[in-house]
């Protein structure tokens, strides 16, 4: 069914290419610092990546931030909840934790009018797939299901790192165990598929990827792509980014992703290690230059 492959991406069909920015400076800045490194679409993590309090976000700053938004014609807008927000734990206190931030940053991105909210599923310590399962369905009971805004989560797919749940047949039982609701979907990651075993850097790898996500839960659960490369083998199950077309992946994985049909209108946000958010210009010139 997906098995056209082009070689170019459809002319007609906007590329939403982004990275991952800061937004200690105001939501405004943020939308500048995009427009700097020509992307139109951005991540950032709703909170300090080791937990921590929120910062308040203003209504003046939320007026300003609409104007500029619009002005920089940014779409979608995804916040990413900080890694140490684990729904899959088995501790009582961190798991009743994990389930109020969430639910608060949905809020909060609401709040702006931003999109997505991604998270990562969560690890279970040792305690087993299935009881780590059940607790993130609980945890997201406690919270998405409660949430009654436009603002949609999405589990991200993971390398299968340690105890990590988040593989698509992963997604998948956490979907059908809330009753596959609409505000759930999924945001891939180049670097986390490629670790987990996929090989899409061949035409014939990325069809079994396809084929697979069809039948987990469909592509169009699919809304964000994370474009990273890998700083280690396939199936290294190591989650390490590395800086686009310097690792394992190369310009032919990104190439194969970026034409197929099944991945077009999806935007693409690049979490690369970078020194600075300028370097990210430097990251999706490079995207551009492939796409040439
Ligand atoms: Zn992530």
């Amino acid at each position: 069914m997906y098995s056209k492959y082009l070689t170019v991406r459809e002319e007609y069909i906007i590329l939403r290419l982004g990275c991952h920015l800061s937004i200690a400076k105001g939501l405004d800045k943020t939308a500048k610092m995009a427009g700097e490194v020509r992307a139109n679409t951005f991540q950032y993590f709703t909170r300090n990546p080791r937990g921590g309090a929120a910062r308040k976000i203003s209504e003046e700053e939320i007026k300003l931030w609409k104007e500029v938004r619009a002005a920089e014609n940014l779409y979608p807008i995804v916040g990413h909840l900080p890694y140490v927000v684990n729904l899959a734990t088995p501790k009582e206190g961190i798991h009743k934790f994990a389930s109020k931030v969430l639910l608060e940053d949905l809020e909060r991105m609401e709040a702006i009018g931003a999109e997505y909210l991604v998270v990562h599923p969560g690890s279970h310590l040792g305690e087993g797939k299935e009881k780590g399962i059940y607790r993130i369905i609980k945890a997201l009971e406690e919270s998405l299901l409660q949430f009654s805004g436009k603002t949609s989560l999405l589990l991200e797919t993971m390398a299968g790192q340690g105890s990590e749940v988040g593989s698509l047949k992963d997604i998948r039982a956490i979907m059908e165990g809330l009753g596959n609701p609409e505000s759930l979907g999924v945001c891939l990651d180049s670097c986390h598929l490629f670790a987990a075993g996929y090989d899409f850097r061949s035409s014939q790898g990325l069809e079994i990827l396809i084929e697979e996500i069809h039948e987990m839960f469909g592509l169009d659960k699919v809304k964000v792509f994370h474009l990273n490369d890998c700083k280690f083998p396939l199936g290294s199950k190591k989650d390490r980014h590395e800086r686009l077309g310097q690792g394992y992946i190369k310009k032919e994985g990104f190439l194969n992703i970026l034409s197929n049909p099944a991945f077009q209108e999806v935007p693409y946000i690049i979490e690369t290690p970078v020194e600075n958010y300028k370097e990210y210009g430097e990251e999706i010139e490079q995207v551009y230059s492939w796409l040439e």
